[in-house]
């Protein structure tokens, strides 16, 4: 790989590299963007078919986290931490335990958290070596399982879309197709079952989509036909990528609100859906609850302000239809240009200061 060709076209300045082969730790963690204060992201842990894909993936997920940490309005810059998963045995408390001194040199520049492949167990095994992670567990002041405020922000967001497309105040008889029903999935059927929505649900694990039939009365469709049920909203909250040349010309909702990262398979994806008169909430926005849950605890964890900022994700993704609307723009291209408005007016006002 062009390594620094590569930094260059995600506009990075700072990588870090750590290899442990006691452990078998191998880890990455990219810092995109400090302007706005100390980078803040989770930590991935899964397997890569080759080193590069690591190195892209986290670039990728910091970039990604600088834009969701501004347009959310937190004083927190963007990175991400990938640790490559061993192939064969490994000892899972000495790898992090390593992982934790890696973050500890960094001094506070990046403040460690869950992501894919890591759980509440992991963040207090690197505790013992840092105290910069943050979704530690709540008997140790930590904020817990960032899951429930995710679906919390992107209920928030949905609300913002019915209102603005649908011009509904509530989400009674909404119908919503969730793709999905993990962590944030589960607990978003339920905000939205509380709320009154309808819904179907489809997950790659049957006993998970079961569960959503039995506690929330969703209906079960097969995986490959949740992005085409007729309905008002479709809720991608499993992988990335998922909406793509395959999907986008099937849709039959009339807005696409999850909490999946990376939806747009391509940013191009994010101009079809706008010619086909679908209203997308830019993932990073509307996902951005976990982000903002965590970010509080960094401060000295107080679960109502988390609340009451995660609850403000309705005025941001409201914001960005209307100006989506009066400039003709994608909402994906309006996002992106609010989040860099912010950044720009940080660098401006240090070059003054
Ligand atoms: P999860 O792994 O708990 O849930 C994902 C679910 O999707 C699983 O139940 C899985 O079986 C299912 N799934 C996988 N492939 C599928 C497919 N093709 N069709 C239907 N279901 C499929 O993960 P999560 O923590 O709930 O996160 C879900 C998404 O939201 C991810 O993209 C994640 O990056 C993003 N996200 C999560 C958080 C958070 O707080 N956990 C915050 C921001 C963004």
């Amino acid at each position: 790989m062009d390594l620094f060709g590569k930094l260059s076209s995600y506009d990075f300045g700072e990588v870090h590299f750590k290899l442990d082969k006691a452990t078998q730790l191998k880890a990455i963690v990219a810092i995109h963007d400090s302007r706005l204060g100390p980078a803040l992201g989770g930590c991935r842990f899964i397997e890569y078919a080759t080193d590069d894909d690591a190195v892209v993936d986290a670039l990728r997920l910091a970039r990604g986290m600088t834009y969701k940490a501004a347009i959310t309005g937190l004083g927190h810059g963007g990175g991400k931490s990938v640790i490559i998963k061993p192939k064969g045995h490994f000892d899972r408390v000495g790898l992090f335990r390593a992982f934790g001194k890696f973050i500890d040199d960094l001094r506070g520049h990046y403040i460690t958290a869950e992501d894919s492949g890591t759980g509440l167990e992991d963040m207090e095994i690197i505790r013992t070596q840092t105290k910069h992670v943050t979704g530690i567990d709540p008997s140790h002041g930590g904020s817990g399982d960032p899951s429930p405020f995710t679906a919390l922000g992107v209920r928030r967001g949905i609300e913002a879309c019915v209102k603005f497309k649908l011009g509904k105040a509530d989400l009674k008889g909404i119908h919503v197709a969730v793709q999905g029903v993990g962590h944030v999935g589960y607990y978003l059927c339920k905000e939205l079952h509380a709320a009154g929505a309808k819904l179907t649900v489809a997950d790659v694990d049957k006993l998970k989509s079961e569960r959503a039939q039995r506690e929330f009365g969703a209906s079960v469709v097969a995986i490959n036909d949740v992005a085409s049920v007729e309905c008002d909203v479709f809720a991608p909250c499993a992988l990335g990528a998922g909406l793509n040349d395959g999907t986008i010309p099937h849709l039959k909702a009339s807005i696409v609100a999850g909490a999946a990262n990376n939806q747009l398979a391509e940013p191009r994806h994010g101009d079809d859906i706008h010619a086909r008169g679908i209203l997308y909430a830019p993932d990073y926005a509307i996902n951005a609850g976990g982000l903002v849950n965590v970010a509080q605890e960094a401060q000295g964890y107080d679960a109502g302000k988390a609340r009451e900022k995660t609850l403000k994700i309705y005025d941001t993704i409201y914001d960005i239809c209307e100006r989506s609307k009066r400039l003709a723009a994608p909402t994906y291209k309006v996002a992106d240009m609010l989040a860099e408005e912010k950044l720009a007016a940080v660098s401006k006002g240090k070059a003054h200061a």
